[in-house]
Protein backbone atom coordinates (compact mmCIF):
# COMPACT_ATOMS: atom_id res chain seq x y z
CA UNK A 1 0.00 0.00 0.00
CA UNK A 2 1.30 3.56 -1.19
CA UNK A 3 1.56 6.09 1.37
CA UNK A 4 -0.63 8.87 1.32
CA UNK A 5 2.35 11.57 0.79
CA UNK A 6 3.48 9.96 -2.93
CA UNK A 7 -0.37 11.63 -3.80
CA UNK A 8 0.70 14.61 -2.06
CA UNK A 9 3.94 15.01 -4.34
CA UNK A 10 2.14 13.72 -7.40
CA UNK A 11 -0.43 16.36 -6.85
CA UNK A 12 2.11 19.08 -6.33
CA UNK A 13 4.38 17.77 -9.22
CA UNK A 14 1.04 17.79 -11.27
CA UNK A 15 0.40 21.86 -10.40
CA UNK A 16 4.04 22.64 -11.02
CA UNK A 17 3.72 21.02 -14.29
CA UNK A 18 0.66 22.96 -15.37
CA UNK A 19 2.83 26.31 -13.73
CA UNK A 20 5.15 25.46 -16.24
CA UNK A 21 3.04 24.57 -19.35
CA UNK A 22 0.79 28.01 -19.07
CA UNK A 23 4.14 29.95 -18.47
CA UNK A 24 5.38 28.78 -21.49
CA UNK A 25 2.32 28.87 -23.64
CA UNK A 26 2.61 33.04 -22.40
CA UNK A 27 6.02 33.14 -23.08
CA UNK A 28 5.16 31.49 -26.78
CA UNK A 29 2.23 33.79 -27.13
CA UNK A 30 4.21 36.75 -26.26
CA UNK A 31 7.27 36.32 -29.29
CA UNK A 32 4.92 36.65 -32.03
CA UNK A 33 2.81 39.25 -30.72
CA UNK A 34 5.87 41.29 -30.39
CA UNK A 35 6.83 40.81 -33.77
CA UNK A 36 3.00 41.25 -35.16
CA UNK A 37 3.11 44.57 -33.30
CA UNK A 38 5.78 45.93 -35.62
CA UNK A 39 3.08 45.20 -38.58
CA UNK A 40 3.43 46.08 -41.90
CA UNK A 41 6.14 47.52 -41.63
CA UNK A 42 7.72 44.52 -40.42
CA UNK A 43 10.90 44.47 -42.59
CA UNK A 44 11.98 48.15 -41.75
CA UNK A 45 14.03 47.10 -38.92
CA UNK A 46 16.18 44.71 -41.51
CA UNK A 47 16.24 47.52 -44.51
CA UNK A 48 17.07 50.14 -41.99
CA UNK A 49 19.88 48.46 -40.16
CA UNK A 50 22.90 50.32 -39.36
CA UNK A 51 26.28 49.94 -41.59
CA UNK A 52 28.63 47.90 -39.74
CA UNK A 53 31.30 50.88 -38.71
CA UNK A 54 35.13 49.74 -38.94
CA UNK A 55 36.89 50.09 -35.76
CA UNK A 56 39.82 51.52 -37.81
CA UNK A 57 39.55 53.76 -40.63
CA UNK A 58 40.65 51.88 -43.68
CA UNK A 59 43.75 53.11 -45.10
CA UNK A 60 43.71 53.54 -48.90
CA UNK A 61 45.85 51.59 -51.32
CA UNK A 62 49.15 52.38 -51.69
CA UNK A 63 50.47 52.72 -55.09
CA UNK A 64 52.85 50.72 -56.05
CA UNK A 65 55.11 53.54 -58.04
CA UNK A 66 58.42 55.04 -56.72
CA UNK A 67 57.82 58.59 -55.06
CA UNK A 68 60.01 60.70 -56.24
CA UNK A 69 58.08 63.96 -56.24
CA UNK A 70 56.87 66.34 -53.47
CA UNK A 71 53.36 67.04 -54.83
CA UNK A 72 51.29 69.71 -54.15
CA UNK A 73 53.03 72.00 -56.72
CA UNK A 74 54.77 74.71 -55.80
CA UNK A 75 58.35 75.57 -54.77
CA UNK A 76 57.86 72.62 -51.84
CA UNK A 77 60.67 70.56 -51.10
CA UNK A 78 61.44 67.47 -48.86
CA UNK A 79 64.33 66.62 -47.22
CA UNK A 80 64.76 63.33 -46.04
CA UNK A 81 67.62 61.89 -43.79
CA UNK A 82 69.14 58.01 -44.35
CA UNK A 83 70.79 55.65 -41.84
CA UNK A 84 70.09 56.92 -38.78
CA UNK A 85 69.21 57.56 -36.26
CA UNK A 86 72.98 58.55 -34.95
CA UNK A 87 73.46 60.13 -31.06
CA UNK A 88 76.06 62.36 -32.93
CA UNK A 89 74.39 63.59 -35.89
CA UNK A 90 70.56 63.14 -35.36
CA UNK A 91 69.97 65.73 -32.56
CA UNK A 92 72.24 68.02 -34.14
CA UNK A 93 69.95 68.04 -37.31
CA UNK A 94 66.97 67.82 -35.56
CA UNK A 95 67.85 71.19 -33.69
CA UNK A 96 68.39 72.60 -37.17
CA UNK A 97 64.83 71.52 -37.90
CA UNK A 98 63.30 72.35 -35.28
CA UNK A 99 64.85 76.20 -35.45
CA UNK A 100 63.44 76.88 -39.28
CA UNK A 101 60.13 75.17 -38.40
CA UNK A 102 60.81 72.37 -40.84
CA UNK A 103 59.56 68.55 -41.09
CA UNK A 104 61.30 65.56 -42.86
CA UNK A 105 61.71 62.23 -42.95
CA UNK A 106 63.71 60.18 -41.29
CA UNK A 107 64.75 56.50 -43.26
CA UNK A 108 65.92 54.22 -40.12
CA UNK A 109 67.87 51.36 -40.14
CA UNK A 110 66.09 49.17 -37.91
CA UNK A 111 68.87 47.97 -35.26
CA UNK A 112 70.17 51.63 -35.30
CA UNK A 113 66.50 52.78 -34.08
CA UNK A 114 66.15 49.63 -31.60
CA UNK A 115 69.51 50.61 -30.48
CA UNK A 116 68.27 54.46 -29.86
CA UNK A 117 64.81 54.45 -29.60
CA UNK A 118 65.01 57.75 -27.61
CA UNK A 119 66.00 59.54 -30.64
CA UNK A 120 63.70 57.56 -32.64
CA UNK A 121 60.91 59.27 -29.94
CA UNK A 122 62.66 62.65 -30.39
CA UNK A 123 61.99 62.65 -33.95
CA UNK A 124 58.23 61.64 -33.91
CA UNK A 125 57.19 63.94 -30.93
CA UNK A 126 58.85 66.72 -32.93
CA UNK A 127 56.38 65.81 -35.85
CA UNK A 128 59.12 64.63 -38.72
CA UNK A 129 57.90 61.07 -39.95
CA UNK A 130 59.43 57.51 -40.38
CA UNK A 131 60.61 55.60 -43.55
CA UNK A 132 61.60 51.68 -43.04
CA UNK A 133 65.46 51.72 -44.84
CA UNK A 134 65.84 47.83 -43.78
CA UNK A 135 66.98 45.91 -40.50
CA UNK A 136 70.88 46.24 -41.52
CA UNK A 137 70.81 48.72 -44.64
CA UNK A 138 70.40 45.97 -46.81
CA UNK A 139 71.56 46.87 -50.48
CA UNK A 140 70.30 43.53 -51.66
CA UNK A 141 66.77 42.91 -50.43
CA UNK A 142 65.35 43.58 -53.78
CA UNK A 143 66.77 40.88 -55.28
CA UNK A 144 65.09 38.39 -52.21
CA UNK A 145 62.20 36.04 -52.80
CA UNK A 146 59.03 37.99 -52.37
CA UNK A 147 58.20 35.92 -49.43
CA UNK A 148 61.75 36.86 -48.00
CA UNK A 149 61.48 40.53 -49.08
CA UNK A 150 58.04 40.86 -47.49
CA UNK A 151 59.01 39.41 -43.68
CA UNK A 152 61.94 41.51 -43.91
CA UNK A 153 60.34 44.98 -44.29
CA UNK A 154 57.67 44.12 -41.68
CA UNK A 155 60.05 43.06 -39.42
CA UNK A 156 61.80 46.02 -40.06
CA UNK A 157 59.18 48.14 -39.91
CA UNK A 158 57.88 46.70 -36.45
CA UNK A 159 61.65 47.71 -35.53
CA UNK A 160 60.66 51.28 -35.88
CA UNK A 161 57.24 51.09 -34.53
CA UNK A 162 58.28 49.54 -31.25
CA UNK A 163 61.40 51.92 -30.73
CA UNK A 164 58.75 54.79 -31.66
CA UNK A 165 56.62 54.03 -29.55
CA UNK A 166 53.76 53.04 -31.95
CA UNK A 167 54.30 56.26 -34.39
CA UNK A 168 52.92 55.03 -38.03
CA UNK A 169 55.91 54.13 -40.54
CA UNK A 170 55.05 55.97 -44.06
CA UNK A 171 57.67 55.18 -46.52
CA UNK A 172 59.71 52.63 -47.30
CA UNK A 173 64.02 53.10 -49.35
CA UNK A 174 66.14 50.99 -50.71
CA UNK A 175 69.14 51.05 -49.21
CA UNK A 176 71.67 52.45 -52.08
CA UNK A 177 68.63 53.47 -54.10
CA UNK A 178 68.52 49.61 -55.02
CA UNK A 179 64.99 49.02 -56.29
CA UNK A 180 63.26 46.20 -58.06
CA UNK A 181 59.88 46.28 -59.32
CA UNK A 182 58.87 43.81 -56.37
CA UNK A 183 60.45 45.71 -53.80
CA UNK A 184 58.89 48.43 -54.67
CA UNK A 185 55.47 46.37 -54.72
CA UNK A 186 55.75 45.00 -51.67
CA UNK A 187 56.68 48.06 -50.58
CA UNK A 188 53.14 49.26 -51.12
CA UNK A 189 51.38 46.63 -50.15
CA UNK A 190 52.92 46.84 -46.56
CA UNK A 191 51.85 49.59 -46.54
CA UNK A 192 54.70 51.95 -47.54
CA UNK A 193 55.19 54.19 -49.93
CA UNK A 194 58.27 53.88 -51.55
CA UNK A 195 60.68 57.02 -51.20
CA UNK A 196 63.52 57.49 -54.09
CA UNK A 197 64.76 61.24 -54.40
CA UNK A 198 66.19 63.44 -56.91
CA UNK A 199 68.92 65.73 -55.40
CA UNK A 200 71.33 63.77 -53.81
CA UNK A 201 74.78 65.45 -52.87
CA UNK A 202 76.64 62.22 -51.96
CA UNK A 203 77.19 63.87 -48.52
CA UNK A 204 77.80 60.30 -47.58
CA UNK A 205 81.64 60.55 -49.65
CA UNK A 206 82.30 63.68 -46.77
CA UNK A 207 82.93 65.83 -49.81
CA UNK A 208 83.15 68.33 -47.60
CA UNK A 209 80.01 70.63 -46.37
CA UNK A 210 80.71 73.75 -49.07
CA UNK A 211 80.56 70.82 -52.24
CA UNK A 212 77.24 69.13 -50.42
CA UNK A 213 75.92 72.99 -50.17
CA UNK A 214 76.73 73.61 -53.91
CA UNK A 215 75.73 70.45 -54.55
CA UNK A 216 72.08 70.95 -53.38
CA UNK A 217 72.06 74.41 -54.79
CA UNK A 218 72.76 73.52 -58.32
CA UNK A 219 70.16 70.92 -58.68
CA UNK A 220 67.46 72.02 -56.59
CA UNK A 221 63.77 72.15 -58.00
CA UNK A 222 60.64 72.41 -57.17
CA UNK A 223 59.49 68.94 -55.84
CA UNK A 224 63.05 68.05 -55.51
CA UNK A 225 63.35 65.20 -52.74
CA UNK A 226 66.53 65.68 -51.21
CA UNK A 227 68.88 62.67 -50.04
CA UNK A 228 71.37 63.46 -47.00
CA UNK A 229 72.33 61.82 -44.00
CA UNK A 230 72.57 61.18 -40.36
CA UNK A 231 74.02 58.33 -39.74
CA UNK A 232 76.11 55.86 -41.25
CA UNK A 233 79.36 57.44 -40.63
CA UNK A 234 80.50 60.70 -39.40
CA UNK A 235 78.40 63.23 -40.71
CA UNK A 236 79.65 66.69 -39.31
CA UNK A 237 79.20 68.15 -43.03
CA UNK A 238 75.83 66.93 -43.82
CA UNK A 239 75.08 68.99 -40.41
CA UNK A 240 76.66 72.22 -41.51
CA UNK A 241 75.61 71.50 -44.92
CA UNK A 242 72.07 71.50 -43.80
CA UNK A 243 73.16 74.55 -41.39
CA UNK A 244 73.20 77.06 -44.61
CA UNK A 245 70.69 75.58 -46.88
CA UNK A 246 67.90 75.54 -44.59
CA UNK A 247 68.17 79.67 -44.55
CA UNK A 248 69.42 79.45 -48.23
CA UNK A 249 66.03 77.36 -49.38
CA UNK A 250 63.69 79.57 -47.32
CA UNK A 251 65.31 82.44 -48.83
CA UNK A 252 64.66 81.54 -52.20
CA UNK A 253 60.78 81.05 -51.00
CA UNK A 254 60.95 77.43 -51.38
CA UNK A 255 58.98 75.53 -48.48
CA UNK A 256 59.24 72.29 -47.02
CA UNK A 257 56.53 69.41 -47.14
CA UNK A 258 56.12 65.80 -46.58
CA UNK A 259 56.48 63.92 -49.78
CA UNK A 260 53.38 62.87 -50.85
ZN1 LIG B 1 71.02 54.30 -46.69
Amino acid sequence: MRPPYIYRWAGLLTIVGLLVGVTAVVLLDRGPSTTLAAGPVVELPVATAPAVVPLAPVRPAIAPTLLTTTGGGGKAVALTFDDGPDPATTPRILDLLAQHRVHAVFCMVGQAARAHPDLVRRVVAEGHRLCNHTITHDPGIGARTPDVMNRQLQASRDMLVQASGGADVDYFRAPEGKWSPALVRTSAQDGMRALGWTVDPLDWTTPGAAAIVTRVQQRMHPGAVVLLHDGGGPRAQSVAAVEQLLPWLADRGYSFVLPT
